[in-house]
């Protein structure tokens, strides 16, 4: 029987923590973090998962507001709003939900956002202090996928792990933070050949591809700790990218979807927002 990678108890235990910190701020009397989310448009996902993100800081004490702009606003508009956020010093972090509508590029839209408040890590300031494995904001997927591992003492160091995708948003950001801490890092894409033969060599294997079932057997060795990222709907039913039913007696540890990684994305966000308060409160004494 292979370990379970309990996103949702993990991401449950670190919230506790946090909660704990955020009373002791209170009992202080001291200003609360308070994270700002820009929803452009109503994509039915994005709501859901602004609205899970403003529960998940109602639930620890992190002051939230989510600023709903229309499906029309323009880019200007919205980087209008952004820079009122980097001024506004109740604030600690600024989260422009993605994706954009009507495919906006949100390059220019990041970039404005003040590194220091950029809890999504997505600002070049911060990706480049993540290349340069220096201390800056991590994307949160990414992170709370190096958290689910060493909570569970996978050992990382050494360890050979494959990345099956490398958007900026997940997989590029998941190769970078492992090499930092010391694995062999293989990336597959959509152009690779033979994914199962990379696969079946690693300690490690990180779907991010948002392809249903798509890892089976044959792409696993019994020594895998598999962390299953994507997200699919088939038939009405949240599934991910590894056929997980038909994996889970194979290897050695894997995460379950739902209750793996999403929990652990919105915990870790969560865990950046109070980085970007303590940060921010160290700075102006
Ligand atoms: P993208 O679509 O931006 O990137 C997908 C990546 O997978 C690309 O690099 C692409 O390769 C690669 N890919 C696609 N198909 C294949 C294939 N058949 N074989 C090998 N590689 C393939 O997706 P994201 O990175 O944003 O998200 C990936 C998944 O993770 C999605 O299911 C998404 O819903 C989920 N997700 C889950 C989160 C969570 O909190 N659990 C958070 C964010 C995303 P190429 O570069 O060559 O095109």
């Amino acid at each position: 029987m292979s370990i379970l990678l309990d996103g949702k108890q993990c991401a449950l235990d670190i919230e506790s923590t946090l909660k704990l910190d955020i009373e002791k701020l209170q009992a202080l009397g001291k200003r609360l973090p308070k994270l700002v989310v820009l929803l452009v448009g109503d994509n039915p996902a994005s709501v859901s998962y602004v609205t899970n993100k403003d529960k998940a800081c109602h639930r620890v004490g992190i002051l939230s507001e989510i600023i709903r702009l229309s499906e029309t606003s323009t880019e200007a508009m919205i980087i209008d709003e952004v820079i009122k956020l980097n001024k506004d010093d109740s604030v600690d972090g600024i989260l422009v939900q993605l994706p954009l509508p009507n495919r906006m590029p949100s390059k220019k839209i990041i970039e404005s956002i003040d590194p220091n408040k950029d809890v999504d890590g997505l600002h070049s300031v911060n990706v480049t202090k993540l290349v340069m494995n220096e201390k800056g904001f991590v994307p949160c997927t990414a992170k709370g996928v190096v958290t689910l591992l060493k909570t569970y003492h996978i050992p990382l160091q050494g360890a050979h792990a494959v990345v099956l995708g490398r958007s900026q948003l997940v997989g590029r950001p998941l190769a970078q933070l492992l090499t930092n801490e010391n694995c062999t890092v293989t990336v597959c894409h959509s152009k690779t050949i033979d994914i199962p033969q990379y696969t079946r060599m690693a300690d490690i294997v990180i779907a991010a591809i948002g392809q249903a079932k798509m890892v089976t057997k044959d792409y696993l060795s019994s020594k895998a700790a598999v962390v299953d990222v994507g997200i699919n709907k088939v038939d009405d039913k949240l599934v991910g990218d590894v056929d997980f039913e038909n994996v889970v007696d194979l290897v050695r540890a894997i995460s379950p979807v739902p209750k793996g990684v999403g929990p652990m994305t919105i915990v870790t966000l969560l865990q950046n927002t109070m980085e970007a308060y303590t940060l921010r409160e160290a700075h102006h004494g």
